[in-house]
């Protein structure tokens, strides 16, 4: 379980994410959401302390932010909103999600990790996508950005972490891609009892894959809750100052969110 105690942060240019108290179930997907600029790729910043932050994060009880860099890198993956274009073959970036794992007297990784990577590269769709091409040779910097994003998930999966930040990983990625992805992390999420965290701007995604969500508005928490309580006209339509209108999915009744017009 991740428990955030008061944590806030803020910039020199004045943005301050204030006071976000919140804690996550186990294994369940806890989906951020909110209008641009508000706070949520900070928010996961600063809980892998990426930026100065104060209050605390615990993890299964245990302060996160007094592990020493070693741990902290066991316990906590992030997939950043932009994956650099580094000239590096893609299974040996997948890979380095083993490197905390790593005796400090091996120089090489095993064949264990290099199976687990090309495992997490199947999970995450990414082995089929690369049209055959051996990921050993084919380089990151050869791939689409959907393609990147799906290589960075699929490394934070080998790191296998108790806690999974994922900034809007579904953003450069096609409909099945998007499916694919969310259904390889719930499975993940739940067959190991990983806390999991991921901005997403699609609220409908949001609603088929998590639990719980939290929506922030100008640094601050507007509702966190179960996902059918968030999801609320009144609540959305002033977070994000628009119409909307809230239907039901017809196979399973979780909430739809479309817009007024
Ligand atoms: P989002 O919810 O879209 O992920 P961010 O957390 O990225 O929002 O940003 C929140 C606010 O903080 C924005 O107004 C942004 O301009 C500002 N901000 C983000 N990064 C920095 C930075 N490094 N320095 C100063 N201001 C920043
Ligand atoms: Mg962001």
């Amino acid at each position: 379980m991740l428990q955030l105690e008061h944590v806030s942060a803020a910039y020199q240019g004045g943005f301050r994410l204030q006071d976000i108290c919140f804690e996550t179930q186990e294994g369940r997907m806890t989906g951020i959401i909110g209008p641009n600029g508000s706070g949520k790729s900070t928010l996961l910043k600063a809980i892998c302390r990426d930026i100065p932050a104060q209050g605390s994060v615990r993890i299964q009880g245990r302060n996160l932010w007094e592990m020493s860099v070693a741990e902290r890198a066991r316990t906590v993956a992030i997939v950043p909103q932009d994956i650099e274009k580094l000239p590096v073959p893609v299974l040996d970036f997948v890979m380095m999600g083993r490197t905390p794992f790593k005796k400090w007297h091996q120089l090489f990784y095993s064949d264990a990790d290099k199976a687990s990577a090309m495992e997490k590269l199947q999970q995450v769709g990414l082995s089929g996508s690369l049209d055959g091409r051996d990921p050993a040779l084919r380089t990151l910097d050869q791939l689409s950005g959907g393609e990147r994003q799906l290589a960075a998930i699929a490394r934070a999966l080998c790191q296998e972490p108790r806690l999974l930040l994922l900034d809007e990983p579904t953003a450069n990625l096609d409909l099945a891609h998007q499916i694919s992805v969310l259904q390889a992390v719930a499975k993940a999420a739940s067959d190991v009892r990983m806390d999991t965290l991921l901005v997403i701007h699609d609220i409908n995604l949001a609603s088929a894959f998590c639990h719980n969500l939290l929506c922030l508005s100008e640094g601050k928490v507007a509702a966190a809750g179960g996902t059918s309580e968030v999801l609320k006209k009144d609540l959305l339509e002033k977070v994000y100052g628009t119409g909307l209108c809230i239907g039901r999915h017809p196979l399973n009744g979780r909430s739809l969110v479309l817009p007024e017009v």
